[in-house]
């Protein structure tokens, strides 16, 4: 029952039946997350009556059909109904028990959404008035209500761009098997590549100048695959067998069979050229080569191979294994095969490829820049790390900029701010703060410290160590929380909309699934232009050059967004300009 993921709720009696048959508390599972079972999870919660193997199937369908006719009865097993006096039994089967079940339900469901879904609040109430007897004209009434919602409209929006997304390359020419993958940097995201792509039964042969990043990357693989065993995602014989697909090696041997090898060394333009380099001379000639930069020119490092058609970027997220999004980075000369390839393999992997453009901070960075980057501007300004942090997370983002900057780790953040300030120019100066925070030793979460501290892994606020920072300037409570949200999500507007006009991406589609996918943009909003859609590009415009007459030019809308204001026109409608 999948119809919580676009903002509905089921409509044909799911609501109703569901719970008579696996009882409340697996059905609210499955309703409020719309979440898929696979055949052994579905025998074990008592939704299928029986399990066979596909080669069984129809002996056996018969055999259980024949037993059926032959006893009258309806169903080929009874349903095991869980005592009556037992914790599960009273909470699935008293009034009582239920009134709890429902309640700790709502309460999750409002602490997961903070307001932004009314769709599992709507299927609680579904599931709560037919408990006692189905109540399908209830069910049918909340289901039209959600059809109707903003909410349930942006998600649908979303599964339509997923849907189109898999069809971006179809007009590419065929893509090359990819039964071996080559990883050049066994850090974090070169383990963590590794680790994914053997977890999909691909052979991997991982490479790193340190026998211990080498280790460390196997214990990382070991533990995520442990972890997906201990849930019986994968069974014993399966983890043993996707680990063993992992090889080890601190020279080149073995890269000669890869059909694609990701480079994942450290972030330095040199260094990569040069493994680049000595890498083409191991490889065969039609292997294609992928980079995982988060900021260097792709270009830069074509240059050094002699084929520079086979290299592109294939930019992952951190965790590798989790984030769903990956940038698929093109230059001037990559061949159409080598980004055919990628883009099957990216989707093999799991991942939504997103193709864009080599420009400073590809796609993703690049908008998500100003949302630190402001939010760092505003800090300096007066306003309190943990009030913004907490208007941002209010706004439907999944993490304030602090926090974040804090897990992508303070010294990075300035890298990529200088890289983004040199490449695309004033508007994208960057505030002093990240390099403060790199001076006084706070890089952030691995470190111990960066704008919070942390202790035991948990966050705690620092609010002398803030008022440090701003050379004991007061806090201010002068911005408004709608000011703070503009300020913040005017400029990722303003230099999405550039990312358009300049060709990083193809389409605003394209881009709104990349931030949701690579930032958590909230699904509710449908993606950022949607969004911009929505409250409409003329009162964005003129609320951009308010912001930028009292705050400075950073605000000025830039000139696609001026032209589409003027004609009326939206992103996504037909007047597009
Ligand atoms: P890391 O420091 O954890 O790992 C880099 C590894 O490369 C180290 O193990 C190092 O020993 C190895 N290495 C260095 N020179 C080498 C060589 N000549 N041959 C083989 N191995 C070599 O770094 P990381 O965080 O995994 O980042 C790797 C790349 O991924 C960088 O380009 C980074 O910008 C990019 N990236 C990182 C993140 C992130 O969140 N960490 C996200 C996206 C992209």
């Amino acid at each position: 029952l999948p119809e919580v993921k676009l903002g509905i709720v089921p409509g044909f009696g799911g609501t109703q039946r569901l719970p008579r048959v696996v009882g409340l508390q697996a059905a609210l599972d499955l309703i409020l997350s719309g979440r898929m079972l696979d055949a052994k999870r579905a025998l074990r919660i008592g939704l299928v009556d029986g399990v066979t193997y596909r080669a069984l199937l129809v002996e056996e369908a018969t055999r259980v059909a024949r037993e059926l006719a032959d006893s009258g009865r309806f169903r080929a097993t009874r349903r095991s109904r869980r005592p009556l006096f037992s914790m599960p039994g009273f909470l699935d089967r008293t009034p009582l028990g239920r009134a709890v079940v429902l309640r700790a339900a709502t309460k999750r469901v409002r602490a997961q959404t903070r307001g932004h879904y009314p769709a599992p609040l709507a299927a609680i109430e579904a599931v709560r008035v037919g408990l006692r007897k189905p109540n399908y004209a209830r069910e049918a009434d909340l289901l039209a209500r959600m059809a109707l919602t903003p909410e349930s409209a942006s998600l649908v929006h979303l599964f339509r761009l997923t849907e189109a997304n898999k069809r971006v390359g179809s007009d590419l020419p065929e893509p090359a098997q990819v039964q071996q993958v080559g990883v050049v940097g066994a850090g974090v995201m070169g383990g963590g590549i590794a680790q994914l792509a053997a977890s999909k039964d691909m052979r991997v042969r991982l490479k790193d100048i340190q026998p211990d990043a080498l280790l460390l990357a196997l214990r990382t693989a070991r533990d995520i695959m442990a972890k997906a065993r201990k849930r019986r995602r994968i069974s014993g014989n399966e983890f043993h067998n996707k680990m063993a697909l992992i090889s080890t090696t601190l020279g080149y041997d073995g890269f000669s069979l890869a059909d694609v090898v990701v480079e994942a060394v450290v972030e330095n333009l040199n260094v990569k050229c040069k493994v680049l380099g000595e890498l083409e001379s191991h490889v065969r000639s039609n292997c294609v080569i992928a980079t995982n930069t988060s900021a260097l020119s792709v270009t830069r490092m074509a240059e050094s191979l002699r084929d520079p058609g086979r290299l592109l970027g294939m930019h992952f997220f951190n965790p590798v294994h989790r984030m769903p999004l990956v940038e698929i980075v093109t230059t001037e000369s990559t061949r159409p095969e080598a980004l055919s390839t990628v883009l099957s393999l990216a989707r093999r992997l799991g991942k939504t490829p997103v193709v864009v453009r080599d420009a400073p901070g590809f796609l993703v960075n690049r908008i998500l820049a100003p949302f630190m980057n402001e939010s760092s501007i505003l800090f300096e300004e007066g306003v309190g790390v943990e009030t913004l942090d907490r208007a941002m997370r209010d706004s439907g983002m999944p993490m304030g900029p602090f926090e974040l900057i804090d897990e992508i780790g303070t010294d990075v953040a300035e890298k990529v701010g200088h890289i983004l300030h040199e490449g695309l120019g004033e508007h994208m100066k960057p505030s002093t703060l990240a390099g403060r925070l790199v001076q006084a030793g706070r890089l952030g979460k691995k470190s111990g410290a960066g704008m919070y501290r942390y202790e035991d892994g948990k966050r705690k606020p620092d609010g002398s160590f803030w008022d440090g920072l701003r050379d004991g300037k007061r806090t201010t409570t002068s911005h408004d929380a709608e000011t703070l949200r503009d300020r913040v999500f005017g400029l990722m507007l303003n230099e999405a909309a550039r990312c358009l006009d300049e060709g990083v991406v193809q389409s605003p589609g394209e881009l709104d699934l990349a931030l949701v996918f690579g930032i958590g943009f909230p699904p509710f909003r449908g993606g950022l232009l949607r969004d911009a859609d929505v409250r409409g590009l003329e009162t964005w415009v003129r609320r951009l050059d308010e912001l930028a007459e009292r705050f400075g030019g950073r605000f000025e809308p830039c000139e696609r967004l001026r032209r589409m204001a003027a004609a009326g026109a939206t992103f996504y409608g037909r007047t597009h300009v």
